[in-house]
This record gives C-alpha cells, sequence and structure tokens, in this order.
C-alpha cells in the first residue's frame, strides 16, 4: 500500500533525513532526531505528495484518510490520553515543513484538540485554570486566522478591550475568568464572520488544519518567496502533526532557540537564548526579552546538560552547525526541529574551516559551505544589515561594496577633496576614460546612465571600487552643483552612501562594515586550488592591480587592455597628438613618445606577473575616446572668443574639425578594433614593439615571460591573417635586435557573431581565443552596451529576461554562439586554448557555465579572482558527482 503518513516517537519512527522530498526539511529532521533517540515529542508527516495530490483533486484519497486515522489512534496510544478527551486530552500542533525553508511563510496551528468540554479537564489535570483557557483563546484565535482567514487583528483588539476593561497592561495581567471570556467572544467572532460555529469535534478540527496548511503553499506570500528564492511551486509542503509540550508551565519549564556555533562569527561556541514559563512565539515575538543560552544551566542545569550534549551530537551526526528550537516541559527537554543553520559570511567560512580541522567534514565538503555571494560580501565594505536607510535611487549594482562620501560632479573635484583627506563619491551623467583619476580618487561612483558593461562598471570593478551606474532618476543640475531624485534635492558635498552591491542609493552617512580577507578565506581558496581544473586569470592594466590580482590567486592576466594605458596624466596629451596627426610622418612621431611609456607599464606587468601569461591586447576603443567631447571644446571656443584669444580658438576649431571627423553614428560598430589597426598599422607597431621590448630586456635579466598578444573585434579571418603576419614579424624582429628569443603567442578575441561561427577558419591563424562577451552579447542581442539600462530593469520586471545579460550570461544565446566558436575552433586545432574575458568571467553562473563548455579558463576582474577559484572547484566538484 502506498505509504502518505510516516510517523516518529520513541519507540516507532518510519521516516529519515534523507527523506526531505517527502517529508520535508522539519519532518525528515524529527524523524531523524526520534533515530537518535533524541527525545522528541511522538507525532506524525504527511507527505508532500499528499499536498500536491490535495492542491490537484481538492480532495484525499481514502487511504490517506485511513492512514492519518490510524496515525492519530497511534499517537493516542503511546501518550496515553486522547483527542477532546473531557478528562485528559492530547493536544497537538500542525505545521508546515517544505524540503526547504520557507520561514514563516506557510501557516501554524497550536493547541488542536481544545475544546469547551477538553479545556475543563486540561484545567483540572495541570490544575491551573487559567493556563488552560490561555491556550484555549490562543487556538481559537490561531485557527480563526489560520485556518478560516479571519483577520487577527479582529481576535487581538478584543484582547485589547479586555485589558483596558480590567485597567491593565499586559497580557499575562489578564485571570482566568478574563481568557475565558475572551475564549467566547472568539468564538462569537467565528460564529459571526464564518456562518458556522467553532468546530468542536478534534477530528474535525484536525482535517481543517491539515487542509489549511496544505493550501498555505499557495498564499501570496509563500508563492512570491519561492519566486525569489528559485523554489519549485510543484513541490507542495509537507505537514507535521505533532504532540504538544509546554514551555509554559511555571519555571522548570521553558522555551528557545539555538545554534551550536556562533551563526554571526562562526566561533565554536553554544549560542542561543530562551525564556522560562513561555510558549515558543513568546522568543520570536519580542515581547519579553530572552536571556543568553548560558544562565539556563544555573536555572535548569539538568535539561541544558541535556541540551548541551545533544546538540554536539546532532552536529557530530548532520557535520554541519544546527539550528534548533526546544523545549522544556516542567524539567522535561523536548527537541522540536534541528536544521542547518544559516549564517554570515564570515561564520561560513570560519565553520567550513573548523570543521575540516577537526575532521568532520573533508575539504571538498568545505568548498562547497562557502557561497561565491560571501567571498562578495568579505571582499569589499558593506552596510550593516540592520541600520536603518533612507532609499533615495535605485540603480543597477554595478561594482559590489558600499561607500560613502560627499557628493562632486566632476572627476577633478574628487581629485582635490581627496588631496584634502575628504571622503566623496563621484556623481556623473557616465563616465568616460578620463574621468579615471576621480573614479580613483573617490570612494565610489554613481552615473546616471549606462549598463553593466559600461565604462563605469567595467573600471570600478577594476579598481574594486563600488558602483551603482544607470540611476536613471536622477536629475543632474550642474549649473547649480545639485542633482534631484524621487523629491530629494543634493547638493554639492552633501554625504550620500551608495551599495554597489544591491544598486541602493541611500542619503546621508551610514556605517560600514569593513572588508577582511582572513587565514580562514585563504585556507578555503587553496583548497578550492586543489580541486578546480578551470584556469583563473585577471583582467589588469597596470603593475598595482596585477600584483593585487596575483596576491589574490590569479594565474596569469586574461586581458591587458592597453587603452586604458592611454589615460595618464602625461600621456593624453601625447595620444591626443597622435589622433591629431593628418599624415602618417607626424603620426609616427607623436607614437615614438608614447612608446617608452607603455613599454614602461609592461615592464611592470611583466615583473609582477613573472612565470605566468599576460595577454595584451592591441588598441580596442575608437580614437574619438581619447579626444574631449564636443560641447566641452563648444564652451572653450566660447570662452576664447569672448577673450579674443585667436591663437587658442584657431587651436580649439582645429580639434573640433577632428572630433567632428572621427564622430560616428554608432562608434560601438564602427572604426574600432583590428580596423584601425588595419587602417593606423603604425599603432599596432608601436605597441607590439613596446610589448616585446619589454618582454626581451625581462628575459636578458632572467625574468620569465610569457607575451600573448591579441587581437581584438575581429569578424573575418583575414583580418586576423593580416594583422598576426604583421606582429609577428615585428616581434621576431624585436627579439632579433635584442638577441633573445622566448615563446610568444598570438590571438584573437572572439567578440562577434561572425567569428565564432566561421570559428574553423579563424583558428588556423590563432594560438588562442579569449571570448569577449561583453561585445558577444551587444552584437548577438544587438543590445548597445551603454544604452541597456534604460530597458534591461524594464525587460527584467516584466519577465522578459531574467538577469541583465551583460552581468550573467545568456547562455540560451549567447553560450549557443560560444558553444559554436569553440567546436569550430577546435575541430581543426584540438588543443586550441580558449578562455573568457568579458565581464561574465567573473560572475558565478556564468563560471559554471564556462566550464560545462569545456574553456580552459576564466579572466576577471582582481577582486572577483577569489569567487573564480571558489566557484570552479564547485564547478569540478558538481561534474564529479553526476
Ligand atoms: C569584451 O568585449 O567582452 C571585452 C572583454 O572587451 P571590452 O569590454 O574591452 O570591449
Ligand atoms: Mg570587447
Amino acid at each position: 500500500m502506498f505509504k502518505f503518513v510516516y510517523f516518529f516517537g520513541k519507540d516507532v519512527t518510519d521516516g529519515k533525513s534523507s527523506m526531505k522530498d517527502l517529508l520535508g526539511g522539519k519532518g525528515a529532521n524529527l524523524a531523524e532526531m526520534a533515530n537518535l533517540g533524541v527525545p522528541v515529542p511522538p507525532g506524525f508527516t504527511i507527505t508532500a505528495e499528499v499536498c500536491v495530490l490535495y492542491l490537484k483533486n481538492n480532495e484525499y484519497s481514502k487511504e490517506m484518510v485511513q492512514q492519518v486515522e490510524e496515525a492519530v489512534d497511534k499517537l493516542e496510544t503511546i501518550n496515553g490520553k486522547k483527542l477532546g478527551d473531557p478528562e485528559d486530552p492530547l493536544l497537538v500542533s500542525v505545521r508546515s515543513g517544505a524540503r526547504v525553508s520557507m520561514p514563516g511563510m506557510m501557516d501554524t496551528v497550536l493547541n488542536l484538540g481544545l475544546t469547551d468540554k477538553s479545556v475543563v479537564g486540561l484545567a483540572k489535570k495541570v490544575n491551573d485554570e487559567r493556563f488552560a483557557y490561555d491556550c484555549y483563546r490562543r487556538f481559537i484565535a490561531m485557527f480563526g486566522d489560520v485556518v478560516l482567514g479571519i483577520e487577527f487583528r479582529k481576535f487581538d483588539s478584543l484582547i485589547g478591550d479586555k485589558k483596558k476593561e480590567l485597567g491593565v497592561k499586559s497580557d499575562t495581567d489578564l485571570d482566568a475568568e478574563a481568557l475565558k471570556q475572551l475564549a467566547e467572544r472568539f468564538k462569537e467572532v467565528i460564529k459571526l464572520e464564518k456562518g458556522f460555529d467553532f468546530p468542536q469535534d478534534p477530528k474535525v478540527q484536525l482535517q481543517m488544519a491539515i487542509d489549511a496548511v496544505f493550501d498555505s503553499w499557495n498564499n501570496p506570500r509563500a508563492i512570491t518567496y519561492r519566486k525569489i528564492n528559485g523554489i519549485d511551486d510543484k513541490w507542495g509542503t509537507a505537514v507535521n502533526v505533532q504532540t504538544m509540550v509546554y514551555g509554559n508551565m511555571g519555571n522548570t519549564s521553558g522555551t528557545g532557540v539555538a545554534f551550536t556555533r556562533n551563526p554571526s562569527t562562526g566561533e565554536k561556541k553554544f549560542f542561543g537564548e530562551y525564556l522560562l514559563n513561555a510558549q515558543g512565539e513568546d522568543v520570536v515575538a519580542g515581547i519579553r526579552t530572552p536571556k543568553y543560552i548560558n544562565t539556563l544551566k544555573d536555572e535548569i542545569p539538568e535539561a541544558y546538560g541535556q541540551l548541551v550534549d545533544i546538540c554536539q551530537r546532532l552536529e557530530a551526526h548532520f557535520t554541519d552547525m544546527q539550528d534548533i528550537e526546544f523545549t522544556i516541559q516542567e524539567g522535561k527537554l523536548y527537541m522540536l526541529q534541528t536544521r542547518t543553520g544559516k549564517r554570515t559570511a564570515a561564520a561560513a567560512v570560519k565553520v567550513a574551516k573548523d570543521m575540516v580541522e577537526e575532521g568532520l567534514i573533508d575539504k571538498e565538503t568545505a568548498v562547497t559551505r562557502v557561497q561565491a555571494e560571501h567571498i562578495d560580501l568579505l571582499l569589499h565594505p558593506r552596510i550593516d544589515p540592520e541600520a536603518k536607510l533612507e532609499l533615495i535611487a535605485n540603480g543597477l549594482p554595478a561594482s559590489p561594496g558600499a561607500a560613502v562620501g560627499k557628493i562632486v560632479f566632476t572627476a577633478e573635484a574628487a581629485e582635490e577633496m581627496a588631496e584634502k583627506g575628504e571622503k566623496t563619491i563621484l556623481v556623473r551623467t557616465e563616465t568616460s576614460p578620463e574621468d579615471i583619476g576621480g573614479m580613483a580618487a573617490a570612494q565610489g561612483v554613481l552615473t546616471v546612465r549606462g549598463g553593466m558593461t559600461s565604462h563605469a562598471a567595467v573600471v570600478g570593478r577594476g579598481m574594486g571600487k563600488p558602483c551603482v551606474v544607470g540611476c536613471g532618476e536622477i536629475v543632474i543640475d550642474t549649473k547649480n552643483a545639485l542633482f534631484k531624485v524621487n523629491g530629494y534635492t543634493i547638493n554639492e558635498h552633501d554625504y550620500i552612501s551608495i551599495d554597489g552591491s544591491s544598486g541602493n542609493v541611500i542619503l546621508g552617512e551610514v556605517e560600514l562594515i569593513e572588508a577582511e580577507i582572513n587565514n580562514d578565506l585563504k585556507h578555503i581558496l587553496l583548497w578550492a586550488d586543489e580541486i578546480r581544473t578551470l584556469g583563473v586569470r585577471t583582467n589588469a592594466d597596470n603593475p598595482t592591480d596585477a600584483s593585487l590580482a596575483r596576491e589574490l590567486g590569479a594565474e596569469g592576466i586574461g586581458l591587458c587592455r592597453t587603452e586604458h594605458m592611454f589615460f595618464g596624466e602625461d600621456r593624453i596629451p601625447v595620444v591626443r597628438e597622435m589622433i591629431m596627426a593628418e599624415e602618417e610622418k607626424s603620426r609616427k612621431k607623436a607614437l615614438k613618445k608614447l612608446l617608452p611609456m607603455q613599454k614602461e607599464d609592461f615592464l611592470g606587468i611583466f615583473r609582477s606577473m613573472e612565470g605566468l601569461p599576460v595577454t595584451v591586447r592591441l588598441l580596442d576603443p575608437p580614437l574619438h575616446e581619447f579626444l574631449p567631447n564636443k560641447e566641452e571644446l563648444d564652451e572653450k571656443l566660447r570662452e576664447y572668443e569672448t577673450a579674443g584669444n585667436i591663437e587658442k580658438i584657431a587651436a580649439v576649431n582645429k580639434i573640433i574639425e577632428r572630433v567632428v571627423s572621427l564622430t560616428e553614428l554608432n562608434p560601438m560598430l564602427g572604426h574600432r578594433g583590428c580596423r584601425l589597426g588595419i587602417t593606423y598599422p603604425e599603432i599596432y607597431d608601436m605597441q607590439v614593439r613596446a610589448i616585446m621590448e619589454a618582454a626581451c630586456e625581462l628575459a636578458v635579466e632572467g625574468v620569465q615571460v610569457s607575451p600573448e598578444i591579441m587581437i581584438p573585434l575581429v569578424g573575418h579571418v583575414k583580418e586576423l591573417a593580416l594583422t598576426r603576419q604583421k606582429v609577428c614579424e615585428l616581434a621576431d624582429a624585436v627579439m632579433a635586435e635584442k638577441g633573445t628569443k622566448f615563446d610568444y603567442k598570438v590571438g584573437t578575441m572572439i567578440e562577434l557573431p561572425r567569428a565564432a561561427i566561421t570559428a574553423d577558419k579563424i583558428a588556423p591563424e590563432a594560438d588562442f581565443f579569449s571570448f569577449g562577451t561583453n561585445d558577444l552579447t551587444q552584437t548577438t542581442f544587438g543590445f548597445s552596451r551603454d544604452d541597456v539600462a534604460k530597458f534591461v530593469p524594464i525587460y527584467q520586471k516584466a519577465g522578459i529576461l531574467e538577469n541583465d545579460p551583460f552581468a550573467v550570461l545568456d547562455q540560451e544565446g549567447v553560450g549557443e554562439i560560444m558553444k559554436i566558436g569553440i567546436e569550430k575552433g577546435r575541430s581543426v586545432k584540438p588543443d586550441l586554448k580558449m578562455g573568457i574575458c568579458g565581464e561574465h568571467g567573473g560572475e558565478p553562473k556564468s563560471i559554471l557555465f564556462a566550464h560545462s563548455i569545456g574553456l580552459n579558463y576564466v579572466s576577471c576582474s582582481p577582486y572577483r579572482v577569489p569567487i573564480a577559484r571558489l566557484v570552479a572547484a564547485q564547478s569540478t566538484l558538481a561534474s564529479r558527482n553526476k
């Protein structure tokens, strides 16, 4: 016969902890505790399968009804009491319990079995009339609320009236008579609201409560909770019917919650709180302040000793920190629940590391106990979750961590303030490469426009700088040095706080919790390195970031964006000179000045990455990005015209002319990437020379270098073939000049659909592929990566897109194109090394995907390197278990 009901108790227990899908987390662990001989009030679990069938058919099978009846009989026999017995009634609780915990989302009914008759019996039996009527009035209200759907406040207000009538303040001041009258009134409310009497048959009460718990699976808050937490609607909930025990039977009774370790620090110390003479909900409701668990040792020593012992056993048995609920009834301890304890990031790391040392778990398990989000939290300052915040706006969470500062509207202002030791938040419509200095000087960056791969987002992540972008609600008024948002006016130098992990913009100065990379985390990451097969590199374009990334575990550079080196204060004038040059000769002259500067950067980068591969990408962005913007120039022109400065007017006019000539309607699809290198070969020549001269000098010194030169935005194999040939000729020539020789590679980015689709043609010309998923997403969706903030959040709300595809890789579309690229590339070069260097390389879901489709490495900003190491190991473990 099909089993719908599982009993648990001292002598008979049908279930076990591995049956969570069927019995729910609570039911399965109650069974497990009973199996372990832990004192659990006996009861039974009706399976989640019954819930699914009931919600579908709106009725129960005959077998199920019969099995519940048998379980009730068994429960009555074990307790030596009968439901509804007018002398000595059995009372039960009815609680929900899904396979994953959904705290407070579904319903619970306590003290079920009380009736007008049985309450009298209970009063006599415990010799406490007040206690009995207190239970009764609680039960009627709970039943009215949970089972019959009557608003709880209708009962609650009657309690208020009663207290007023008697001139008392607290519920505990109400005597037996008052509680008896309240019970009567509550029954009247039910009659009035529902048109029928409060049921006096406990079997009817029980059936109605079971129905209500099953129905609560589909209440709106449970549905929302499941949606947010990705819980399957089809699972259903189990129902647990359990003998009531009472923590409110005087001072040798009590109830509490505890963790086997400190859930906030992870410290191995019993942690919890309790109340004497109280019921479970009193601890949670916060009406009385609970006491720390260790004082229970003096108040009820025997139960305390037993509790500590049981908790240790449970932790050892489940091999994880447990979160438990207990009740002591007249000195006797009962365990009501045990489950895996929720914990902070710091605690997750410490508990995992400690448990390996204690021999409780192995390293593999430890690596799965820490989440990517935990690391993200630990590596960046964050807002105290308890802090009260005045939210003024919300944008895209572009670079994690929180920052506090006075607002400024220009990069220069941020730098000036930083020199005075002042903290700022740089607020810009959008950032451009010229703002780099200001971004570095500010605590955080907030932009009105831009998406998850916009300049501010990419640079912010690279710097580990908190950043909120695309906050379109903000209107900047530069003239009056303020911005307005949602009815607030924020003036220059007013304080705001931003949270780059949630996208929140908050009024004023918020207290921050500092970042911490501790030894425990280092251990977990080293264990992850032992497990993972996926390589982890970094995106870095200066020696400082490269060294930081190496310290954080990067195994090389996967993307060095050389254009970022063009923006130093001393460089931009030379870069502009190069762009302004009208003919090749003057362009070469300017490039000659740039050469030593780029070389110096490469020396630093190669040195800090000694022994590891360094992928350097040749210039990619359209040239106009390096010139001042047209509005600024027009303003300058007006200034010079007013002052009559003829010389300067001519100079500015010349720049304007060049800016206009370089202006493109779609610069991201325009004159950029290898197209630049092909049309202005001298630019790439200078870069290749700088890379190779730096590498040669170090090689001569005995430093091990492995440069990998990467050609961006290739769509046709001939673009690569032509560029590669020139790169190789020059590279070989430089090595010959310097009298040294070492291996170098020339590869390409795959960031256009055409490149992926023709990867079998491209592969023979490439030593490696690196998927530039930022541009690949842009060109696959046809979404401008800098303008997505205008519509992608709305697409997400409308359910068109689950995630922002510039943050989480779109596996269905972009991912399929990548698979084609990998397959075709390897069809002609089976060992072709392939990685990903778009922003997705540091995003957990995308890392798992990158591993699953056979990439060799991911490359991400330095602060995401530890996350990638962890997730890569988790990916290996998951594939081992398949
Ligand atoms: C990319 O397109 O994914 C990439 C890494 O290049 P960039 O972001 O510099 O265009
Ligand atoms: Mg790109």
